[in-house]
């Protein structure tokens, strides 16, 4: 049996990222982290937006709140010490309709109490920054510090990182089975023996915890996003651009979003899906997960539990082109659906845990420790932003 101090299971960029703090922090220490994919970025971390999120969504005194506008800095002081493509080009928000001006007020008073910088603007001042935006409604939010990342990149440094500093990265090796009381997981390369081992899983982290002999009450949720990209590369974007959100719904609404390149893309929807890897047709679905999965969302879409039906209904909007377009155009003027075509390669999945004692999606992190594990239930967004202070929490918390 192979021993190590700390040990990883999930090399997405919560696993990589906590591998880096822990060797900073533990030089000549053994650490280890298992990854069942080829790469880092097969699942959230080479899906989502790219966007280094503020802090002003987010409850207050919520891990999210915390971690996130912690993370923010630390990954926007990683980007520019490592020299990797960073746009600082701040987000406007702006309200969709009318119901959404309620909002602003709210988010306003987040933003304060979290610690970020939120300014309200009329529409000179949001033209002068985005001229694109649609201010039919006069009004708008802008939020200066929101950042975007090529997170590929930045997984890419990290994992180099571990590696400068001795730590071992085993990819195409899955946990198959982990031994909490005695810190022990068994992979087809053998057995290793841990300190401490952190589960990092994403959309598998509530499986590995459950394999690991842990009960909770949670259960899982996924919700697919897609996106459409702007067919006209000069078609370019300043600025963020992202709807005041209904904060009833558990998302953020579609967005614009760029790449160092300068493509812009709008998305990602919130569809509930039945497969953890279900990125197309019906690819990454496991049958008996499966039908579990089915029935759960069918009893929820039957109860609008959580607002989950309207949630449905308002993404049956994004079945066509024309229905992207409209939501879209909310937000951004000059976009025709000609201009739009679905982008298969940027598809991701949410790591989203549903509470069916509070019958609500799950909004923060969860972190449960088990005898020598600590299980990271619900690494939904922020969590890219929040990765590295989401490492230095876990070895504060967690680190002995
Ligand atoms: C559409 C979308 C857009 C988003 N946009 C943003 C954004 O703009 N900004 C932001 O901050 N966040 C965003 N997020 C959230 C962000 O992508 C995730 O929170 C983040 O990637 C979580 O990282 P992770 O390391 O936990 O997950 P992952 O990257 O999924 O890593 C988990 C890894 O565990 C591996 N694994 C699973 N089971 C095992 C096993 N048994 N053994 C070994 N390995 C295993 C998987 O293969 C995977 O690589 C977005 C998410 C989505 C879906």
């Amino acid at each position: 049996m192979k021993t190590c101090d700390l040990l990883v299971v999930g090399g997405g960029i919560v696993g990589l990222t906590l591998a880096r703090e822990w060797l900073i922090r533990n030089p000549g220490s053994r650490v280890v982290v298992l990854e069942k994919e080829a790469n880092s970025v097969a699942h959230g971390t080479g899906r989502n937006s790219g966007v280094v999120h503020s802090g002003i969504y987010y409850a207050e005194n919520s891990l999210r709140a915390k971690l996130c506008v912690d993370g923010s800095q630390q990954m926007i002081d990683y980007a520019i010490e490592k020299k990797l493509w960073i746009d600082r080009c701040g987000k406007l928000l702006v309200p969709p309709t009318e119901n959404a001006l309620e909002s602003i007020d709210l988010l306003v008073n987040r933003g304060k109490i979290n610690g970020v910088e939120i300014r309200k603007l009329g529409r000179d001042e949001a033209l002068e920054l985005e001229p694109r935006v649609n201010m039919e409604l006069e009004q708008a939010l802008y939020v200066p510090s929101t950042s975007v990342v090529n997170p590929k990149e930045v997984a890419e440094s990290v994992y180099n990182d571990v590696i400068a500093s001795q730590g071992t990265v085993l990819y195409e090796t899955k946990a198959l089975s982990i031994n909490a009381k005695y810190g022990i997981v068994q992979t087809r390369r053998g057995a290793f023996e841990a300190g401490l081992i952190v589960n990092a899983a994403g959309l598998f982290a509530d499986q590995v915890a459950k394999d690991a002999g842990l009960e909770t009450r949670y259960s899982f949720q996924p919700f697919k996003g897609k996106y459409w990209r702007h067919r006209d590369p000069g078609f370019q974007m300043r600025r963020l651009v992202y709807p005041v959100p209904d904060l009833n719904l558990p998302f953020l609404g579609v967005h614009s979003a760029h790449n160092a390149r300068g493509d812009v893309f709008f998305g990602p929807s919130s569809t509930p899906v039945i497969g953890r890897e279900n990125y197309r047709g019906f690819q990454g679905i496991e049958w008996r997960d499966g039908l579990r999965l089915s029935l759960s969302l069918a009893w929820k879409l039957i109860r609008n539990t959580n607002g989950l039906r309207t949630l449905a209904m308002r993404e049956a909007r994004l079945l066509s082109l024309k229905g992207v377009c409209d939501e879209v155009s909310r937000l951004v003027r000059g976009v025709r659906s000609t201009d739009l075509e679905p982008s298969f390669a940027k598809v991701g999945i949410r790591s989203q845990i549903f509470d069916p004692k509070a019958q609500r999606l799950v909004n923060d992190f969860v972190l449960v420790e088990d005898g020598r594990v600590v299980h990271i239930l619900n690494a939904i967004s922020p969590a890219f932003t929040a990765s590295f202070a989401f490492a230095k929490h876990i070895i504060d918390q967690h680190g002995k």
